[in-house]
């Protein structure tokens, strides 16, 4: 069997007739920006997430942008975030030209670690990203507690986590924005790329929505410098399609975790999983499965002994972290993982200049050496998932 990481070929084999009528009805209507579709995408993501303003744009990372913007966080400001996220994140806030400042995580639930916030806060702070990692919410009232008490901005990073819950909210309707991607691996995908910014301040949408179109409150007014970031009719008629069918995705997801969990709990010691408690009010988007693998001797010599038994092929001499060796292990068996994400943003050769160095960072240093993606979609069979689960079991020679 082979197990992919993540793929939409089945969504869109069973999406595929809508689509195509969908996307050819634009192409041969040829009204490519703005329109009803991307009006009628607005109106329905919005009632979805229950906010009164979205405004759709180009990418999760243009969302960020737009949003600290429209909030005039600029050069000379500091915004507070994870290290442990996608490089996007602070890639956002160095583009307004301010500066990311990194708070280490959570082990438990890999995000940002509320307690660590006070330390980090300057009398340059404006703001807070908080990104809801691999789909799981950041605890939104502990956060928007102490960002009133500090008078600080609330930029929430949902990339991951469009359909999650915090206490029967969506994310995204806890900050003053809410950042959304669209990109095709996300929870709700398009056939490229998109994003959505979502707020409760109609001020701060009228904003977003002249920034992104070139700082221009009507046509060829330029009341500030913006940017080209539309999101484009086709790709608002692709998600028009998709919406209805979130929900239940992100059901199918939470099942799949859920298995995952069941079967590998014998296993536990000497992975770690996920240790989110459904059940509450709160939902996890489950864009991501993410286990950790101590680098262990004892891990690391399992490991070895089943790679070098089944696969002599494989050079080992290089010293391979525990988790490196696992992703081997189950690759030669056609399984797929990703690491999400091996490097963190402070290490990343363009942080250089911000002076972090190896062990700034500790707990996020030692999860992107112990974090493994599973594969994870909506379709995934459950005779896919035993697979995997077989073959991380037999790769620490838990079964034969
Ligand atoms: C994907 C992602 C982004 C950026 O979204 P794009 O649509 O790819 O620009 C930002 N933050 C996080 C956490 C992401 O996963």
């Amino acid at each position: 069997m082979q197990v992919p990481p993540f793929t939409l070929s089945k969504q869109i084999k069973s999406l595929g007739k809508d689509l195509d009528e969908a996307v050819l009805r634009i192409l041969h209507s040829g009204n490519f920006i703005g329109g009803s579709e991307v009006k009628s995408f607005e109106e329905s993501f919005a009632k979805l997430i229950d906010v009164p303003f979205v405004v759709g744009c180009n990418s999760g990372t243009d969302a960020l942008i737009l949003a600290l913007r429209a909030l005039d966080i600029g050069p000379g400001d500091e915004v507070i975030t994870s290290s442990f996220s996608f490089f996007a994140t602070a890639e956002a806030i160095s583009s307004v030209g301010s500066v990311p400042v990194f708070v280490d995580v959570d082990p438990i639930n890999f995000l940002l670690n509320i307690e660590l916030l006070e330390k980090a806060i300057t009398p340059a702070t404006k703001a807070i990203i908080p990104v809801h990692l691999f789909g799981c919410p950041v605890n939104m009232d502990k956060l928007m507690e102490f960002s009133r008490k500090h008078n600080l901005k609330v930029v929430e990073d949902c990339a991951q986590a469009c359909g999650a819950l915090w206490r029967d909210n969506s994310v995204g309707s806890f900050g003053d924005v809410g950042c959304f991607s669209f990109f095709p691996t996300k929870n709700l995908g398009a056939a490229g790329d998109a994003g959505a910014v979502s707020t409760r301040d109609k001020l701060i949408a009228q904003k977003v929505r002249e920034l992104s179109v070139h700082g221009m409150p009507r046509r060829y007014l330029h009341s500030s410098l913006g940017y080209n970031s539309r999101l484009d009719s086709i790709q608002a008629s692709v998600l028009n399609i998709k919406i209805p069918y979130l929900s239940n995705w992100v059901k199918q997801r939470f099942l799949i975790a859920k298995n995952y969990k069941d079967l590998l709990n014998d296993s536990q010691g000497i992975i770690s999983l996920p240790s989110y408690q459904e059940g509450s009010k709160s939902k996890h988007g489950w864009n991501q499965f993410v286990i950790r693998v101590p680098n262990s001797k004892k891990n690391k010599a399992l490991l070895k002994k089943f790679l070098n038994d089944n696969f002599p092929q494989e050079d080992l001499t290089e010293d391979l972290s525990s988790r490196d060796l696992l992703k081997k292990a189950l690759k030669n068996q056609n399984i797929d993982t990703i690491i999400y994400y091996p490097i963190p943003i402070h290490l990343q050769p363009a942080y250089k200049k911000l002076g972090y160095s190896k062990g700034s960072l500790p707990i996020t240093e030692r999860l992107c050496n112990e974090v493994l993606s599973l594969p994870m979609f909506p379709e995934m069979t459950i005779e896919e998932q035993l697979y995997v689960v077989e073959s991380i079991k037999k790769a620490f020679q838990l079964i034969a």
